[in-house]
């Protein structure tokens, strides 16, 4: 793979380049990382501001190298990322792109591209979490609608979304794996319930979902009628290949900091720290080749393969280890909740339970790239 840029990526970068040079000084500060409702405007109007600059569908249509050329500016230069957007951008819309109709990829693609509607993912539930085909949330049939009832929890930005990506079981009685059906659910239905939850490092960024007879029209089913797991597999694809690539490129950056600051207070004197610091560096190289590696795999063949197991398993680590050397650059100032990098880091223990734990990860490595034996 020749990674260098051709004269038209060159260009693309060129004219990237200077227009975040002219846009990001004029965009209002972030709102308070608790401040979801703001939070929600803040990611919608960046959004809004990359459709009107022809930027938008970035993530979706580019090819790879200007992809990849997009997260490095956008990160270099300091630009939001999609923070709100997240599900719908990264992982709900290239399933529907890629599961849905013609009459759906219209009515929700252009609206995340415009920054209109955002999205979240209410695949987990209480008792299905890594064992997500034990999910109990029921839908039955009545005329066009689907009833719904059940719960969901761990839902990222439920308080501050406009539709789901909501698995339900429909047939009970199928092999657990075939009842399942994939539903675009409106949060603001009737019968919907959001009960924040309070994370460890102090935000209410996720949410329990409670569905009480939740009327869902049959034309919001993305797939067929118990076929959701197939269609689950493509969104975990996405979620799991692609959709953490661009915070690769923030690791890399707070790399730099953490060599800066420890220059600055004198730690990097000490020769254990430097082959750390030095050590996550090659780290984080290597996985920014195998995000180039992911992202070409998946313009080739639409959905990205089980290569982004390999990935999500090697950079939740990666991240903890970054923020774990963050707080011997700090030393006692790890302990100051005010100072950069120490919610960071109590929030970078989710990130090897976060879509899928580490276990699950590697199991799939094991049966799925490498084929080994099934466990079970
Ligand atoms: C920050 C964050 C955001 C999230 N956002 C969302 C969201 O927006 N939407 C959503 O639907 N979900 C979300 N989740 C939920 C996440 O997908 C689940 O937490 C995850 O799938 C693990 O499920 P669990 O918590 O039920 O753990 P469990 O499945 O109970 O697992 C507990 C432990 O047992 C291990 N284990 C379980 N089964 C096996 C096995 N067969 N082999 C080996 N080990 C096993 C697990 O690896 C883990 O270590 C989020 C989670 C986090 C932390």
């Amino acid at each position: 793979m020749d990674l260098s840029d051709t004269p038209s990526d060159a260009e693309f970068r060129a004219r990237l380049r200077e227009w975040l040079g002219k846009v990001l000084p004029t965009l209002p500060p972030p709102p308070p990382p608790d401040d979801w409702p703001g939070r929600r405007a803040h990611d919608l109007g960046w959004q809004r501001t990359l459709y009107d600059a022809g930027y938008a569908d970035v993530h979706w249509a580019a090819s790879p190298a200007v992809r990849m050329i997009f997260l490095e500016e956008t990160e270099r230069a300091g630009a939001p990322y999609v923070g709100a957007n997240f599900v719908g951008l990264l992982h709900a819309g290239p399933t529907i792109a890629a599961e849905g109709t013609a009459a759906q990829r219209e009515r929700w693609l252009p609206p995340i591209l415009r920054g209109e509607e955002v999205w979240c993912q209410g695949f987990s539930e209480p008792g299905a979490g890594s064992d997500l085909a034990s999910l109990r949330t029921r839908a039955w049939r009545d005329g066009d609608d689907y009833v719904v009832s059940g719960s969901k929890i761990w839902t990222s930005h439920a308080e501050v979304a406009d539709w789901c990506e909501l698995l339900v079981r429909t047939d009970p009685a199928a092999p657990r794996h075939r009842g399942i059906t994939w539903l675009a659910l409106r949060m603001d239905a009737p019968g919907v319930t959001v009960r924040p939850l309070r994370t460890l490092a102090g935000s209410a960024e996720f949410a329990e979902v409670f569905l009480d007879d939740v009327r869902v029209p049959v034309a919001h089913r993305v797939g067929e009628e118990n076929d959701g797991w197939r269609v689950t597999m493509v969104t975990l694809s996405f979620e799991r290949g692609t959709a953490f690539v661009g915070e690769v490129v923030a690791c890399r950056r707070v790399l730099g900091e953490l060599a800066r600051e420890a220059r600055r207070n004198g730690r990097w004197d000490d020769p254990a720290l430097r082959r750390r610091l030095g050590l996550l560096d090659a780290e984080f190289r290597a996985l920014w080749r195998l995000t180039q590696w992911n992202v070409s795999a998946a313009a080739a063949g639409g959905v990205p393969g089980p290569g982004g197991s390999v990935f999500k398993l090697r950079y939740s680590h990666a991240r903890q280890e970054l923020y774990d050397a963050a707080a011997e650059v700090l030393g006692d100032d790890a302990l100051d909740l005010d100072r950069p990098w120490v919610l960071d880091r109590l929030s970078s223990l989710s990130y090897t339970i976060a879509a899928g734990t580490s276990q699950i990860q590697r199991t799939i490595v094991a049966e799925r790239i490498l084929g080994l034996p099934r466990g079970r």
